[in-house]
């Protein structure tokens, strides 16, 4: 048996089950032992502590797949734990019945590196780990028993596999790869998902409580949404009866989606939604001198800072873009900014905020804070999972 041997201290983290071991608490590794393959972590008095899958060439050097140095981690290891993610979403209401939904969401499931998507019959998976990529056919096959679904695509084309020394892998697993973006319905929205060519599996399943609540808000107001995407948000606001949508991305093929997602749901010609290619960082300034005027503003960026080392200048952007959607409100208006980056904690964020509305001019007033859903769960062993965290503020 193999064994990673970690030096002096270095199994404290591992008390608290944080399943993290980074390069440097690594003393060395006792027997043959290849990328992804699972060895036994001990701590340097020799207590075994646990299984882990190592990562040779990530400074994430091994990701715990147990804390019981005993388990054996093979299918049926794959089968139980895709099996109790599915049933944790399956005893909360208000995930039952979801179209889109997220079933392994990674460390908060027990499977580093790991993240399943569903979109009606079809699971999108995702591997980014060297442990997760070796278990793919069992973690492929343990999807398929539990759900039932006739799919499993991989999406396994994330940056972050560059840091475990993996290639991208995407194509179908199970089934043959969608010809035509899938439909869901999301709070009453049909939208379509390209999981093949889109973002991340395909869509922002993370984003749908917080979109259900941009709706409710909408009613009345003109609406501008950012960083739109195939429409997430532009289509709740419609829904909830806005007066009017301006929706902004940088990407043609997402409006393109956004715009096929409006016509679904019969909104293509009642003249209420304007798409705009555009980068926002411009087209908000842009907006200002042509005089244009919002009653509601939605900011969700992607990730600007991926770790903690790029959040300083993430912090300007961000700031940036909130100071001028703020500039852009009328009295009474509201705000919803998002970030999606791991690198920047909520505090840090309201601080932004804080700034953006102290240079604009405008008092806000916070009225909620808000994080992906809870088919997107944070273990509370493991605070670097809360990637997601927006505000809502009134002016
Ligand atoms: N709110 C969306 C998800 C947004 S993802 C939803 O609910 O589905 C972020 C989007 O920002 C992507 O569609 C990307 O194309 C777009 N984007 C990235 N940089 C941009 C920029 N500088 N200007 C405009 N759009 C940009």
């Amino acid at each position: 048996m193999t064994s990673l041997i970690l030096k002096p201290g270095k199994e404290k983290s591992l008390w608290r089950h944080h399943p993290w071991i980074f390069a440097g608490a690594v003393e060395r590794v006792d027997g043959r032992v290849r990328v992804g393959d699972t060895v036994t972590v001990m701590s340097a008095e020799g207590q075994a502590l646990g299984r882990a899958a190592f990562s040779p060439e990530s400074s994430i050097r091994a990701r715990m797949w147990s804390f019981d140095p005993a388990e054996t981690v093979d299918d049926a290891f794959f089968k139980r734990k895709v099996a109790q993610a599915v049933a944790r979403r399956e005893a909360l209401p208000e995930l039952r019945g979801q179209d889109g939904l997220r079933l392994v969401h990674g460390e908060a499931d027990g499977l580093p590196g790991v993240v399943a998507d569903r979109y009606g019959d079809t699971v999108v998976l995702q591997l980014g780990s060297a442990g997760a990529d070796k278990w793919r056919r069992a973690i492929a096959n343990a999807l398929a028993q539990v759900t039932g679904c006739a799919r499993i695509f991989e999406r396994s084309d994330m940056d972050v596999r560059a840091l475990e020394g993996l290639p991208p892998a995407t194509g179908p697993l199970l089934g043959e790869a969608p010809e035509e973006p899938l439909t869901i319905v999301e709070n009453g929205v049909q939208y379509l998902v390209d999981v093949v060519q889109g973002h991340k599996t395909g869509f922002y399943l993370d984003q749908r409580e917080n979109r259900r609540y941009l709706g409710e808000l909408s009613e009345g107001r003109d609406v501008l949404n950012c960083f739109c995407y195939t429409g997430g948000f532009s289509l709740q606001a419609l829904k909830g009866g806005a007066k009017s949508v301006l929706s902004l991305d940088s990407s043609a093929e997402a409006l393109a989606l956004a715009k096929k997602n409006a016509a679904l749901n019969g909104w293509a010609d009642d003249g209420r939604a304007e798409w705009r290619e555009a980068d926002v960082f411009s087209a908000l300034r842009t907006l200002r001198e042509e005089g244009r005027s919002f009653d509601l503003v939605v900011l969700d960026p992607p990730k600007f800072a991926p770790t903690a080392g790029h959040a300083e200048k993430a912090a300007r952007a961000y700031k940036d873009i909130a100071l001028n959607g703020l500039k852009l409100l009328r009295p009474g208006g509201l705000l919803f900014t998002y970030s999606c980056s791991g690198g920047i904690p909520m505090d840090l964020f309201r601080k932004i905020t804080a700034g953006a509305a102290w240079d604009a001019g405008v008092e806000v007033r916070l009225l909620r804070q808000l994080s992906a859903g809870p088919d997107h769960p944070v273990s509370l062993n493991f605070p670097e999972g809360e990637y997601l965290k927006g505000l809502v503020g009134q002016v």
